[in-house]
């Protein structure tokens, strides 16, 4: 979320105490000739970067620039998310390791803020703020991420714990994660909705296997996962047994307005407006009306994106607008990633095709491939309609033809 107009006194004294405390802590990030900043890419971070980044978080926590939104009494700062807005602003050009906690941070620890016992907030919320814990979310399975109530994965009581078995697919940073939220079903002879349980997984148990997957950017950030009679202690429920569609339905919604807000998941890519304008000039274009029309609509657009991610946000923060409506963040977000990445691939030209070694130009075709999955991630642009549909505009749901049949007599693929 960025800010639309002047910060308040409390929130222009804070930005300035966030300005001085990075300016005094933390290494500026490169940046190219034209001043824009060269983001590192952490996707996949080595044993080294991860140790470093880690180390990093701590210090972070311990200044009070981590858990910001966060309640005080679980280690969080419990500001706005407008104190939220102006740290990622003024930290967007240091290096921070925003990318390695970012699904940790904005998604699964609020949505244990929001689901969890007492005991499991005071467990897990502190080292997850404090980089000690860093969670991925299990939900995807290889027989439709959509339609994420038909989940496969299931999970038989024995005794004090759960096991669960199943497979899981396209997990980000399943690589180097310590835990997960993960639906499994508990029941098979309810309507699909209705049998499901959210486990917290130690990805360290014993018969949690993962493989990589490299995608279309080379990158190899999410990962495949078979589960095989994994433990689960039974307190390691999150929410009550049979009601994890409820957990996962306000996991989903937390996630789409964070991605909304933060223009894409706070993966702070390279290539925002300000960089086409520099792409432009660079390549001797700034002057060429068409290139000047394209520019001014996708500004256009994004400031409209910004200005209704304010407000949504807003709304949804003080409960005056229902969380459905996060996919309409989501989904602009998706829209001005792609079209931003589209133009900058045009813009750059054969440069961003074939670049010289340490030449930024690469920057862009990997934008570009990167931003393909923003319209996949999350849900898709698709779901995304179908959910504003209902939610904000009313219209009919969608027809279902199992809603309300036992799950145990739907055909499965
Ligand atoms: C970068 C990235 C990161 C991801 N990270 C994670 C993660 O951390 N954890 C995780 O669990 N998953 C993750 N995913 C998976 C993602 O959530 C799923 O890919 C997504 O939900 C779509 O599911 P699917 O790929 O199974 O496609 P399917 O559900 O098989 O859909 C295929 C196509 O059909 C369309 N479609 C399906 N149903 C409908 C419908 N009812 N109406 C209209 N169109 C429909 C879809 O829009 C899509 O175009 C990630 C994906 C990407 C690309």
């Amino acid at each position: 979320m960025s800010t639309a107009t002047q910060d308040s006194a409390p929130l222009a004294d804070y930005r300035r105490r966030a300005r001085e405390w990075l300016a005094a802590n933390i290494e500026p990030l490169p940046r190219r000739p034209d001043g824009t900043v060269i983001v590192p890419d952490r996707s996949r971070p080595t044993e080294s970067q991860l140790a470093e980044a880690r180390t990093q978080q701590l210090v972070l926590h311990a200044a009070g620039w981590a858990g910001i939104t966060y309640p005080v009494e679980y280690g969080g700062q419990g500001l706005s998310l407008d104190h939220e807005a102006l740290w990622q602003e003024e930290s967007a050009g240091y290096d921070v390791p925003t990318q390695i906690f970012a699904v940790s941070q904005h998604i699964l620890g609020p949505t244990i803020v929001a689901f969890g016992s007492h005991e499991q907030k005071l467990r897990h919320i502190p080292p997850i703020l404090d980089g000690r814990e860093i969670w991925l979310q299990l939900l995807s399975e290889p027989s439709g991420g959509s339609d994420l109530a038909g989940l496969l994965t299931r999970a038989d009581r024995d005794g004090p714990s759960y096991i669960l078995n199943g497979q899981k697919t396209w997990s980000t940073g399943a690589a180097h994660a310590d835990f997960a939220l993960c639906p499994a079903r508990t029941r098979w002879d309810v309507p699909k909705h209705r049998g499901i349980t959210m486990f917290i997984v130690d990805m360290h148990s014993p018969g949690v296997e993962i493989r990589p997957i490299r995608q279309i950017n080379g990158g190899a950030e999410f990962c495949e996962e078979f589960l095989t009679d994994v433990a689960v202690p039974a307190e390691r429920v999150l929410g009550e047994e049979n009601e994890g569609w409820r957990v996962t339905r306000g996991m989903l919604e937390i996630e789409h307005a964070w991605v909304g807000r933060s223009g894409g998941g706070g993966t702070r890519r390279p290539t925002g407006v300000a960089e086409l304008v520099s792409l432009a000039a660079s390549r001797g274009l700034a002057g060429d009306p068409g290139v000047q029309r394209r520019v001014a609509a996708l500004h256009a657009l994004a400031r409209t994106h910004d200005l209704m991610s304010v407000r949504v946000s807003k709304g949804i923060e003080s409960g005056r607008l229902s969380p459905g409506l996060s996919g309409i963040l989501k989904l602009g977000a998706d829209i001005v990633w792609q079209r931003r990445a589209e133009l900058g691939l045009d813009l750059a030209g054969a440069a961003a095709l074939a670049w010289p070694a340490g030449d930024h130009h690469g920057e862009w075709a990997r934008d570009y491939l990167t931003s393909r999955s923003a319209s996949i991630a999350g849900g898709s642009d698709e779901i995304q309609r179908n959910n504003v549909g209902e939610v904000a505009l009313g219209l009919p749901r969608e027809p279902s033809f199992d809603r309300d049949v036992p799950f145990n007599q739907v055909p499965h693929n």
